[in-house]
């Protein structure tokens, strides 16, 4: 047995990033970038108005007040997108839109509700200075600049900025395809009726959402019977795939095979069974090259072997970074015994109570309560050594997702 730490370093030393592949933008979105992007053209690409008004000569304007107003001829109307025609001499303005290009001459915008026009006049009763409203060529981004670095993870701002500079499609890191088998002979299909002995093959589904959930492409091999031929043969079919993963049958009863058909494939196994709860029985190894995890069946096991060491392997894989799930301190609202040995992470619900963050669990802890994986929007994570925690301790909590009840801020609970 190794610790979660010890699982942890095997498996992302074994780690390795799977190659490039060209998308549209619109699909980019929370994908790793795969290039540089430097920019090709000025973003504005030329100056232009920041607002609805008159483009002006600043000059001009010096010693306007609303006693004094300055007349200016109002010599043409410019649209967004249209250019301009004229140039702006002593005396005059022209009547622009946000986002129009500046007309030659002109170096300011008077605002349209700071200023009067009639009879193809205007009255300026405030002095503008020299760029004022102008948005100048480059002030974005200039041609040349690198905008997006290589192994950024785009946001929607990033895909906003590709568009902008005109790129309709991006190299990223491809994604995994992952093979899930789940075995067990006690396991039968989803819309099936599960007759007496039986139960319906949840986590094939709650694994396809989770690999989806960080990135990757789920394949669903379905059911795999608890004999070593079966096993040995899906197992083959699954190492075609850029990871496989499987469920149950990693333990120590009389038909858990899944430890015999890694050694029958002739593949190393890294190592078997992680100092945590749950999810103790778990292997890695590999078939014909292809890392395989082989997870326990347990429904909340399965789906925390998944978190602490699946989730991680799959983020490297795609050039992610931040591979770790967001932790911090949380204050325990109950009092709660554990065995010492392995780390635990308990199914728990943060909340933020005025300035500090508590943790409640979700109730019945045992490996088989689904239910708590529902509830929970963390784990609460006691190290091997700890045997007990007191009400009001503080304790590590690993997020699991952004939803943090607050009760400190109206409008935001
Ligand atoms: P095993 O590790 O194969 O002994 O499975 C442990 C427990 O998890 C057993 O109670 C199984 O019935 C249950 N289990 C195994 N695989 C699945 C699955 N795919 N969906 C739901 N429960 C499962
Ligand atoms: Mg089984």
């Amino acid at each position: 047995m190794i610790s979660v730490e010890k699982a942890l370093e095997t498996i992302l030393a074994d780690c390795r990033p799977l190659g490039f592949e060209k998308v549209n933008i619109l699909e980019a979105s929370g994908r790793v970038m795969g290039e540089d992007v430097i920019a090709q053209r000025d973003i504005p690409p030329a100056p232009n108005s920041a607002k609805d008004g008159y483009a002006v000569r600043s000059s001009d304007t010096k010693g306007a007040n609303s006693r004094n107003p300055l007349e200016l001829k109002v010599i043409e109307t410019i649209a967004a997108g249209s250019l301009p025609r004229k140039t702006v001499n002593k005396g005059q303005a022209a009547r622009i839109m946000t986002g129009a290009m500046i007309p030659k001459g002109a170096d300011a915008v008077v605002l349209r509700e700071e200023a009067e026009e009639k009879d193809k006049t205007v009255m300026i009763k405030t002095p503008v200075l020299q760029g004022v409203e102008v948005r100048f060529a480059g002030e974005d981004v200039k041609k040349g600049e690198l905008v997006i670095q290589k192994g950024s993870v785009l946001r929607p701002g990033h895909i906003g900025m590709l568009a902008a500079l005109g790129k309709a499609f991006v190299t990223v890191y491809q994604k995994p395809r992952v093979a899930i088998l789940c075995t067990g002979d006690e396991l039968v299909e989803l819309e099936t009726d599960p007759p007496p002995g039986k139960i319906v093959n949840s986590n094939s589904y709650s694994l396809a959402a989770q690999v989806r959930e960080c990135g990757g492409v789920p394949i669903l091999l379905g059911i795999g019977r608890d004999s070593r031929s079966d096993l040995a043969e899906k197992f083959q079919v699954a190492g075609r795939a850029d990871v496989v993963l499987s469920s149950g049958g990693v333990s120590v009863g009389d038909y858990d095979f899944v430890k015999d058909v890694m050694a029958d494939l002739g593949n190393a196994m890294h190592f078997w069974k992680v100092a945590m709860r749950p999810g103790k029985p778990m292997a890695f190894g590999s078939v014909n090259g292809v890392p395989l995890f082989g997870l326990p069946g347990n429904p909340v096991a399965v789906m925390v072997s998944f978190e602490q060491l699946v989730r991680p392997y799959l983020l490297k894989m795609q050039g992610h970074t931040q591979i770790f799930r967001q932790i911090f301190k949380a204050v325990s609202a109950q009092s709660i015994r554990k065995e010492t040995g392995f780390k635990h992470f308990m199914r728990g619900v943060v909340k933020k109570e005025k300035d500090r963050y508590v943790v409640y669990l979700t109730g019945e802890q045992g490996s088989g309560i689904l239910k708590s994986m529902v509830e929970a929007n963390a784990f609460m994570v006691l190290d091997e050594n700890v045997s007990s925690v007191k009400k009001g301790d503080e304790v590590v909590v690993q997020m699991l997702d952004e939803t943090i009840l607050r009760t400190d801020l109206p409008g935001f609970g």
